[in-house]
């Protein structure tokens, strides 16, 4: 399966070694950023570059004959050739299929085996088919799927969500888009104001208002490759700067913003974390001019058993949490302070619920709660994360030795269970972050460590540690990142 590198070792990059003096260089401005990030592209040898890549693109293709022939297949009838179209944003020139996908490994309809960091980009990061969410979803299917009546597991998953992140109240949606699209409804209904806050380069799935981004003049515009927008964002849609209390000020100082959507720490376009203060002053700012903080911990669970909520001692409005709490199944739930859901009394008994546009006939269904109770009773427990946190530190530990051996202008960043290393200086905020573009190395990379068994989230350079995670794994994955910036500068 290895690629015989002999002859590229053999070859020295002088780009590298201009690389080197970059290394030691710290704080930046925004503009100084921006210098940096085209100072280090300009010393990427893209030719070499692109000879990797289509060796690598060459392995691909003669490691998956099945899944190849499975791909002409599957072109005839799904657009795209895939059920969803970011799947086509895996490496390798068609989508790899996989068997079967347990605890931290997948293999595919090849027979190969990997190590999978991705955990369906948290929706499995618990484990692939954790035993105690299987069975709990056999015997739930065994008894009713879907009724027009809640099961007895819900006031369980409610409790056991408000004890763990601290909200007092619960409600259950399908994915955590749906969660925001009602916590944003939610907001707008309680505060009267027709515009909500989300930060520049954030992500809270497919939700129209938060797909939007600043451009260089601060004008709210759609963000990159979003499709068909209902209304332009900017009539909806405010943006600040994260960790910059001024750019919140500044818009929430209109009086039109029901509430911020925000992640404690920015995980969409790499782990940006908060600086000091930052969340603290984002708090008293939302209660200065009377706009709802709604935190989005779908990713940050990372952090701990009770997201950074409970670990950070935040203290939002509103919460939601999608993908991990089901084991795998489309679940997801949002809470509401005492206060909020107090102002939801009048709403809650009106005739019209049922098409208030907080809604879904298969939302909060008996196999979703099954699959809850099954996954939070089980695992994303204290111990559970003593495991991960620390396995996660040794995965960033390696990328960092191997940053340090070749003294690279390179950063990793750990939150949590989470971890991601990024090819350039640390970013302060989500523009910086997504002007650091080195898709091209992204891709090589990804591929690079795909065709050695071994799969990194495919939107950036990010990987999760779930209890069936191993050192050998996480050795696994340093050898390889080793190996991968070793053929690129040797
Ligand atoms: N919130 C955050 C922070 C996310 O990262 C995502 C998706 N990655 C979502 C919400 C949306 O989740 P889903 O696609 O399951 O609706």
């Amino acid at each position: 399966m290895m690629l015989n590198k002999s002859s590229l070792i053999s070859k020295t990059f002088s780009y590298m070694n201009s690389l080197k003096n970059l290394f030691q260089r710290k704080a930046f401005t925004y503009s100084q950023f921006e210098g940096e990030i085209s100072k280090i592209s300009g010393l990427i040898d893209r030719n070499r570059l692109k000879k990797l890549q289509q060796e690598e693109d060459l392995l691909f293709i003669n490691l998956h004959p099945k899944s190849k022939e499975h791909a002409i297949l599957a072109e005839n009838n799904l657009l795209g050739g895939v059920p969803m179209p970011w799947m086509n944003r895996l490496p390798g020139s068609f989508p790899i299929f996989f068997k079967e996908a347990k605890g931290s490994k997948i293999k595919d309809i090849d027979s190969i085996e990997y190590v999978d960091f991705c955990l369906g980009d948290t929706g499995a990061m618990t484990g692939h088919s954790a035993p105690f969410v299987t069975e709990a979803l056999q015997h739930a299917a065994s008894r009713g799927i879907t009724t027009m009546m809640p099961s007895e597991d819900a006031s369980w998953v409610a409790n056991e969500l408000s004890k763990r992140f601290k909200l007092k109240y619960w409600q259950l949606a399908m994915t955590a888009t749906d969660a925001n699209r009602f916590s944003l409804r939610y907001s707008r209904y309680i505060t009267g104001k027709p515009k909500i806050c989300v930060m520049d380069w954030c992500y809270h799935g497919t939700v129209d208002e938060t797909l939007a981004v600043l451009d260089k003049n601060g004008n709210v515009i759609p963000r990159p490759g979003a499709v068909g927008p209902q209304v332009h964002p900017s009539v909806t849609t405010r943006i600040a700067v994260y960790n910059d209390l001024e750019s919140l000020e500044n818009v929430l100082k209109h009086g039109d913003v029901a509430c911020v959507l925000m992640e404690p720490a920015l995980t969409n376009i790499g782990i940006v974390l908060p600086e000091k203060g930052y969340l603290e002053g984002v708090r008293e700012l939302t209660k200065k001019y009377d706009a709802l903080l709604i935190m989005d911990e779908t990713h940050t669970i990372s952090v701990g058993p009770g997201g950074a909520t409970k670990a950070w001692n935040l203290d939002p409005d509103m919460f939601v949490i999608g993908k991990p709490i089901g084991g795998g199944m489309p679940v997801a739930a949002y809470g509401l302070s005492e206060e909020v859901a107090d102002k939801l009394k009048h709403h809650l008994s009106s005739d019209n619920i049922d098409v208030s546009g907080v809604g879904g006939t298969l939302t909060g269904n008996a196999m979703a709660l099954a699959a809850i109770k099954a996954t939070l009773s089980n695992t994303l427990s204290e111990k559970d994360f003593n495991f991960m946190i620390p396995l996660a530190t040794k995965w960033t530990d390696g990328v960092q030795s191997v940053i340090s051996e070749f003294k690279l202008p390179w950063t990793v960043q750990q939150l949590g269970c989470r971890s991601e290393y990024w090819f350039c200086p640390r970013p302060k905020n989500g523009a910086e972050a997504a002007n650091a573009n080195f898709h091209d190395i992204e891709k090589y990379f990804h591929l690079y460590c795909l065709n050695r068994g071994v799969l990194i989230t495919p939107f950036h350079n990010m990987a999760l540690l779930s209890p069936y995670h191993t050192i050998n794994d996480v050795d696994k994955h340093t050898s390889i990142f080793r190996d991968v910036v070793r053929s690129m500068i040797c």
